[in-house]
């Protein structure tokens, strides 16, 4: 495993770890944010950004696995409790969540996992590889994002009155197999929304830090691709 600020420090140690899965195509406020109330609200000693490799429920990323790298890593570096694990864009083939949870909860057999998801992710949960697995490594951490509601019917539903828990205390006491919601502040950017905002000219700035903007603006990955003359 290759984690930066690994010092995350012995505190790192013990106490859950919060697990935030992304395509980070590019990393912007709106996942700072909510990874940064999380820590608070959950009291994480650490959350991991783990950017997603090949993602198989959706289409392929824009930038290079290189480029996404290190915007995370210039995005994340200011905050000592946050680290970056780099493990599934080292890996071949399909990056799946339930097999990164599997590692980790190998590697930490004795502390609780919470693996962050925002509610629109959450709602598509089914789709997902072994998607009933994941409680069994990890509980879920359901960020609320503007526009989506929690579901309350089909097997969603059924699961949230199963698993549900509006405790803090509950995801330090068990490994697994919780699910909390919690609302984070709302602010509506999306990478998509960034991505097309570049291709069509415009200026990123005030949507993430200055030098993941820095990085994205030099290595040209969403600049608008000139059409092939004839
Ligand atoms: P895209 O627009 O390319 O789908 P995205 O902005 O949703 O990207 P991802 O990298 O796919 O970003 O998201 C990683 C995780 O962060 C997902 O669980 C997603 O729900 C969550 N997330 C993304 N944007 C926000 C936001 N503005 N507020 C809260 N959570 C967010």
């Amino acid at each position: 495993m290759s984690t930066t600020h690994s010092t995350a420090s012995s505190m790192a140690m013990t106490g859950p770890m919060g697990i935030f899965g992304g395509t980070f195509d590019p990393i912007h406020y709106g996942h700072l944010r909510t990874a940064f109330e999380l820590l608070d609200t959950l009291r994480l000693p650490e959350m991991r950004f783990v950017p997603a490799g090949n993602p198989p429920h959706r289409a392929g990323v824009t930038a290079s696995n290189e480029v996404r790298l290190q915007m995370v890593r210039a995005a994340t570096a200011g905050q000592s409790r946050f680290t970056v694990d780099d493990r599934e864009l080292r890996k071949a083939g399909p990056s799946y969540s339930v097999e990164t949870l599997a590692d980790l909860r190998a590697e930490y057999p004795t502390r609780p996992l919470c693996f962050i998801i925002g509610m629109d992710a959450f709602l598509g949960l089914p789709r997902w590889h072994q998607w009933r697995n994941l409680l069994n490594l990890a509980h879920l951490v359901v960020a609320h994002r503007p526009g989506w509601r929690a579901p309350t019917l089909g097997p969603l539903g059924e699961l949230l009155v199963d698993r549900g828990t509006g405790s803090v205390t509950d995801l330090h006491e068990s490994l697994a197999g919780k699910i909390y919601i919690h609302a984070v502040t709302q602010l509506e950017i999306s990478s998509t929304d960034v991505r097309a905002l570049i291709a069509a000219g415009r200026d990123p700035r005030y949507l993430m830090p200055e030098d993941v903007r820095h990085i994205l603006m030099e290595s040209g990955c969403y600049a608008r691709k000139e059409a092939t003359p004839e």
